[in-house]
C-alpha cells in the first residue's frame, strides 16, 4: 500500500498520521532489498541512518512539527557530498572518499526533514547519457519493451535517480544536469525532472563536472512532487558565488496558475531531419494539449541550435579537464604509487578514471592548449553567447518553449553506439538550455510503439520556474500518464 504514494500524498498522509515515517521508510527499504540487486540504482545504501531518522521524524510529526519533507524517503545522486557517507561520483578514483562535509542541497533537504535511503548510481563524474560509464556497473531501466526482456538503459547521467524513482524505491531523488542529465533520464524512465535556472541551487559540495553548466534539481513522479522538492533544495548560498540571491517562490502554489493566455513557443530548429515520427506526433499532442488549455502557440526560431552540441562538448570538456585535475592520488581517494611524483599521478589517473572520463580530459585539455584555445574554446564561448541570445530573443515573444526531451526512448544496453559521438547526439534537445542557463523540465507524455516512455521538454525564462511548473502541470494532466514500469515495488508488494 505504501507504493501508491506520490511524494505529495505521502507528505499529507504523514502529517495526518495515516502512516508513520518508520512504516514508509521500512516499506521503501524492503523494496530496495527486493529489487535493487537487479536494478543497481544504489551505489551505497544507508538503511540504519534512514531508520534512525524516520524515528526522529515521527517524533516531530507527532508534535505537529517537522519541515516540508518531514519523513519523506529520498535517494541522493552520488555526486552530492554527504557528511560521513561515502561519495564516489561513480568513479574508482573516489572509491573510498568519505566527505567530512555536506553539500548545501542535501543539507537543505535534510533541514526540511527528508530522509536519505542512500547514494544513487550515475555515469562516472556525470559524464554520459546511459549510466553505463559508472565504475559500479550500469543501471537497469525498470521499464521493458513489449514482449522483450532486453535490459534497457535508464538514461544518464542521473540514471540511478531516475530508475529508483520509477521503480518506487524512493519518492524523489536529487539529480544534476550539466547538459541534460536530469531531463533525459526522466524521459527514459517515465518520471518528471526539473533542471532549474543556473544559480538557483547551490553547487557547494556537488562534485564538479563543468562548473558553468552544472545545476542540481529534483526528479520525482509528478510535477507537484518536483515543485515541493525544488522549493526545499533551492536558495542562495554564500558558499557558492554563482548561487543567486533571489527569494525562492512557493513553487507548489504556482501549479494552479494554468496556461490561459500563456504564449508557448515551438522552435522550428528542433524539428530535426531524423526525428522519429512518433516523437514528432507526441510533440504535436503536447501542442494541442497546451492550446486546449488556453495557451497561444507561436512558432519561433532559435537559429544557433545546430551549434549547441559542438559548443557544449567543447565548453563542458574544457571545464571538466580543469575540474578533474584535482584527482591526483595525493589529496583524494585511490592512489597508485610510482617512482616519481609524475609517475604517481599517471598511474593513479590511469587506474582511477574510466575510458569516457579519460577521453573527455584529453579532449578538454586539447581545446584549452595553446594554439587551439582560440580555435575551439574561445570560439565556443562566443557561440554560447549567441545561443543564449537566441533564447532571450525568443522570450521577447513567448513565455515558455515546448520541445521533445530526447530524440529517442530508452534503448537496450547492447544498442549503445560504439562511437561516442553517436551517444553525444542524445543530448541534442537538452544542451541549448544548459548553455543558456535557462530552466527546463521533462514531463512524461506517452509511450513509444515499443511501450517505453517518452517525455516532452518545457524550457522557461531565467528564474521563472513557476511558469515552467504551471505549464508542466497542465501537460501532465492532459497526458495523464499513469503507466507503470514492469519492475516496480508496488507490483510484488
Ligand atoms: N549527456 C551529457 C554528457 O554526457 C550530459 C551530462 C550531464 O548533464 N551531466 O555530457
Amino acid at each position: 500500500m505504501a507504493f501508491n504514494y506520490t511524494l505529495a500524498s505521502a507528505r499529507d498522509a504523514l502529517k495526518k498520521r495515516e502512516i508513520s515515517a518508520v512504516e514508509l521508510v521500512d516499506a521503501h527499504l524492503s523494496a530496495i532489498e527486493r529489487l535493487d540487486d537487479r536494478l543497481n540504482s544504489f551505489i551505497t545504501r544507508t538503511p540504519d541512518q534512514a531508520r534512525q531518522a524516520a524515528k526522529q521524524a515521527d517524533e516531530q510529526l507527532a508534535k505537529g512539527e517537522g519541515g516540508a519533507l518531514c519523513g519523506i524517503p529520498l535517494g541522493i545522486k552520488d555526486l552530492f557530498a554527504t557528511e560521513n557517507v561515502r561519495t564516489t561520483a561513480a568513479s574508482r578514483i573516489l572509491d573510498n572518499f568519505i566527505p567530512p562535509y555536506e553539500s548545501t542541497v542535501t543539507a537543505n533537504l535534510k533541514q526540511a526533514g527528508a530522509i536519505s535511503l542512500g547514494k544513487l548510481n550515475l555515469d562516472e563524474f556525470a559524464m554520459g547519457s546511459t549510466n553505463l560509464t559508472s565504475a559500479f556497473g550500469g543501471v537497469e531501466n525498470p521499464w521493458k519493451r513489449k514482449g522483450s526482456d532486453a535490459r534497457l538503459v535508464p538514461g544518464g547521467s542521473s540514471g540511478g535517480s531516475a530508475a529508483a524513482v520509477a521503480a518506487g524505491l524512493v519518492l524523489g531523488a536529487t539529480g544534476t544536469d550539466t547538459g541534460g542529465s536530469i531531463r533525459q533520464p526522466a524521459s527514459f524512465c517515465g518520471i518528471t525532472g526539473v533542471k532549474p535556472t543556473y544559480g538557483r541551487c547551490s553547487r557547494f559540495g556537488t562534485i564538479a563536472f563543468a562548473s558553468s553548466l552544472d545545476q542540481a534539481g529534483p526528479m520525482a513522479q509528478t510535477v507537484r512532487d518536483c515543485a515541493i522538492m525544488l522549493e526545499a533544495m533551492a536558495g542562495f548560498d554564500p558558499k557558492d558565488s554563482t548561487s543567486v540571491n533571489k527569494d525562492v517562490p512557493h513553487y507548489e502554489a504556482a501549479l494552479d496558475r494554468g496556461v490561459k493566455g500563456l504564449k508557448v513557443g515551438i522552435p522550428k530548429e528542433y524539428r530535426i531531419d531524423n526525428l522519429p515520427s512518433e516523437i514528432a506526433a507526441l510533440w504535436d499532442n503536447g501542442i494541442v494539449w497546451l492550446k486546449d488549455a488556453g495557451a497561444e502557440i507561436v512558432d519561433v526560431s532559435l537559429p544557433h541550435t545546430k551549434y549547441g552540441l559542438p559548443t557544449y562538448y567543447i565548453a563542458a570538456l574544457a571545464e571538466a579537464s580543469s575540474n578533474l585535475a584535482r584527482y591526483d592520488g595525493v589529496r583524494y581517494g585511490e592512489r597508485v604509487s610510482g617512482k616519481s611524483l609524475d609517475e604517481l599521478y599517471e598511474a593513479t589517473r590511469s587506474a582511477g578514471f574510466g575510458d569516457e572520463v579519460k577521453r573527455r580530459i584529453l579532449l578538454g585539455t586539447h581545446v584549452l592548449s595553446s594554439g587551439y584555445y582560440d580555435a575551439y574554446y574561445l570560439r565556443a564561448q562566443k557561440v554560447r553567447t549567441l545561443l543564449r541570445r537566441d533564447f532571450l530573443q525568443a522570450y521577447e515573444k513567448v513565455d515558455v518553449l515546448l520541445t521533445p526531451t530526447a530524440p529517442s526512448g530508452a534503448f537496450a544496453w547492447d544498442e549503445k553506439p560504439t562511437d561516442p559521438v553517436q551517444v553525444y547526439l542524445n543530448d541534442v534537445f537538452t544542451v541549448p538550455a544548459s548553455l543558456a542557463g535557462v530552466p527546463a523540465m521533462s514531463v512524461p507524455a506517452g509511450l513509444d510503439s515499443q511501450g517505453v516512455p517518452l517525455g516532452l521538454q518545457l524550457i522557461g525564462r531565467h528564474f521563472d520556474e513557476e511558469t515552467l511548473l504551471a505549464a508542466g502541470f497542465v501537460l501532465e494532466q492532459a497526458a495523464s500518464f499513469t503507466h507503470r514500469p514492469t519492475l516496480h515495488a508496488g507490483v510484488s508488494a
